[in-house]
């Protein structure tokens, strides 16, 4: 199947897309390859009405990832085009990735850093000070993939209590899991040390934590978000910061990216900002590549989809 990969993918996931179907990579294609396109595999690749409107052979867009807030996922529907995703390649790495942040916020291990850079007179300074996750409580704020991930690992290596956040989760995965579910976003803000949000951008999550929601946290709690950068209001974060009304924040998703080296929260220190780096690791980068090849050739074989995001 004539395969337009549109944004760099792994090496490894690149041979395997070479052994089973029919490619153009994305350092040679242009937009004269667009017409004869049947499939596509895009990671952040904006595929728009416009863009698909030069496609008209275009039976697949099979998503590098999981988030498709880059794909006019209605406008393929009305066009026949199969969405897919690979929600399952990079949950771990994406879970790790906020426990690395969690504990990087809670022993400031980059503000450290940047202090022993500019030169430090002594050790162990006062404003170095942290805290430990052991024993701690932890929020969730969606209890998806990624979320129960962060849950579970933070539960078994640091014995944190769990509060879950998520109105569409259920009671029984809670109980499994040892969590517990709250019926309002303001007891998890309240009682938590570590606030993990996990959410899809939708109209009901945009701005979901903001000034009010910012407010109820604890003064020595830490905020990390990797869903999506307008779940948080980035102002209302900045002014919290700068408050120190939290005692720090990482952010792997900025409402704009990529992020500008100017962009106001980067100017507070107890603020970690990474570029959309979560699900960046090998191993997951492998498996996000491969399970989108094995996508289109799911459908090349007339098999059902694994994981179809849009059904025409
Ligand atoms: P998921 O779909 O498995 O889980 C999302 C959870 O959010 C669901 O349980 C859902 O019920 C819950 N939810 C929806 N609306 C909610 C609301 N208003 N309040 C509380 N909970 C709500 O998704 P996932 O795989 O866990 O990923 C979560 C998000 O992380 C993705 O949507 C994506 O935006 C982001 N993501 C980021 C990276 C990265 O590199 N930083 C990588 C993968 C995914």
């Amino acid at each position: 199947m004539k395969t337009l990969i549109l944004d760099p993918i792994d090496s490894e996931a690149l041979e395997y897309a070479i052994e089973r179907l029919d490619i153009v990579d994305w350092r040679n294609v242009e937009s004269k390859d667009y017409p004869i396109a049947e499939a596509v595999i895009v990671r952040t690749f904006k595929m728009t009405k416009e863009i698909m409107d030069q496609m008209p052979n275009l039976k697949i867009i099979a998503k590098h990832g999981v988030g498709v807030d880059n794909i006019d996922l209605d406008y393929a529907k009305s066009k026949g085009i199969i969405v897919t995703n690979t929600p399952q390649a990079n949950m771990n790495s994406v879970a790790e990735f906020v426990i690395a942040l969690a504990l990087n916020c809670a022993r400031k291990v980059t503000m450290a850093h940047n202090m022993v850079k500019e030169g430090i007179e002594k050790n162990s300074p006062f404003e170095l000070a942290g805290f430990e996750l052991q024993n701690k409580t932890v929020g969730l704020i969606g209890l998806g993939r990624i979320g129960t991930l962060v849950g579970t690992k933070l539960k078994a290596a640091f014995n944190t209590k769990v509060l879950v956040y998520d109105p569409y989760a259920s009671e029984s995965i809670c109980e499994k899991e040892g969590f517990v579910k709250c019926e309002h976003l303001d007891q998890v803000l309240k009682e938590s040390e570590i606030v993990s949000v996990s959410v899809p951008l939708t109209k009901d999550t945009e701005n979901l934590i903001s000034v009010r929601e910012l407010s109820l946290m604890k003064e020595n709690a830490v905020l990390i978000n990797t869903s999506r950068g307008k779940v948080i209001n980035e102002k209302d974060l900045y002014d919290a910061l700068q408050q120190n009304k939290l005692f720090g924040a990482a952010i792997d998703a900025f409402a704009e990216e990529p992020v500008s080296k100017e962009h106001p929260l980067l100017t507070c220190n107890n603020f970690i900002g990474t570029p959309h780096n979560g699900a960046n690791t090998r191993d997951a980068l492998i498996r996000m590549g491969t399970e989108a090849v094995d996508e289109i050739v799911r459908l090349m074989s007339n098999e059902e989809s694994l994981n179809r995001v849009v059904m025409s």
